[in-house]
């Protein structure tokens, strides 16, 4: 019996923050959400991509961009803007996929679907570049919340394999990507040897569920209770060398 109550201890929160307005180019993000909720040390604060790159003023009019050959034969071959598939290389190191959609590698490591480039909750007829480095605006947001606590930014993408968008991490600061489990005990007393388990995509993914995709307006999530490693210079963006789908896809 009393083990039943302690298990039904609640050991994660999770808080919507509502009120944050249309974010522009130069909003001070951290002081928007700390205006909003009362962080603590050890929160895990998750961003939508988006408001992060609307504060780093990165739209961009589409007029800017003077389509490639390679871009206009992409472009016709997918049906999509020459100059959309423009964006979408200048913000690319490696094209993956080019039919019939685009997947690319950013120039920060995370590979995506038109490399994270956003026309919906834009608001005009501009597009939405990712941040340049979104490690980096979470390394900049978690010293302006003035709490020891973690930040992740956030992106909605698509799964290979898979069925349907899921949050996943474009970057993170205070909180290790990579929770490694290898050399830790099984049930039965058996060390794990392959475990490293993406912390931050899970996370993400629990934040991108509470955010919605449309008209929320809700881009910031709380997660309250989280017991995460903190330190760590992993990533959840696999190195080139890793992967063995990559070569296969150039096959
Ligand atoms: P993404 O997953 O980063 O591409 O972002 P989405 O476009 O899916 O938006 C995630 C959440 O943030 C949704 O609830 C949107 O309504 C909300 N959102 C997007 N932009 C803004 C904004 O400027 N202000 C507010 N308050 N919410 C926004
Ligand atoms: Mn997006
Ligand atoms: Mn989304």
């Amino acid at each position: 019996m009393s083990a039943n109550v302690a298990s039904s201890v609640p050991s994660l929160q999770g808080y919507v923050i509502r009120g944050l307005p249309i974010i522009k180019q130069g909003d001070d993000i951290a002081s928007l959400v700390k205006s909003l909720f009362d962080f603590q040390d050890g929160d895990v604060l998750c961003l939508a991509s988006t408001i992060v790159a609307k504060s780093e003023g990165r739209f961009r009019d589409l007029e800017s961009y003077h389509p490639t050959d390679r871009a206009a034969a992409i472009a016709q071959n997918i049906g999509k803007d020459p100059r959309f598939v423009q964006a979408v290389l200048e913000e690319s190191v490696d094209v993956l996929i080019d039919h019939p959609f685009l997947l690319v590698q950013t120039r920060f490591g995370h590979v995506g679907v038109n490399a994270g480039i956003d026309q919906s909750n834009v608001g005009d007829a501009r597009i939405l570049l990712l941040p340049e480095d979104p490690g980096r605006s979470a390394k900049r947001l978690r010293a302006n919340l003035g709490k020891d606590c973690a930040v992740i930014v956030t992106d909605t993408c698509g799964r290979p394999f898979r069925s349907g968008v899921a949050g996943v991490a474009i970057g993170w600061a205070g909180i290790a990507a990579l929770r490694d489990w290898r050399g830790i005990c099984d049930l039965h007393g058996k060390a794990l040897e392959i475990t490293v388990e993406a912390i931050v995509d899970e996370i993400a993914a629990m934040a991108n569920l509470l955010m919605g995709e449309a008209g929320d307006g809700t881009p910031a999530i709380v997660f309250r209770g989280l017991n995460y490693p903190r330190s760590g210079g992993d990533s959840v963006f696999m190195a080139e060398e890793k992967d063995v789908i990559r070569p296969r896809l150039r096959r």
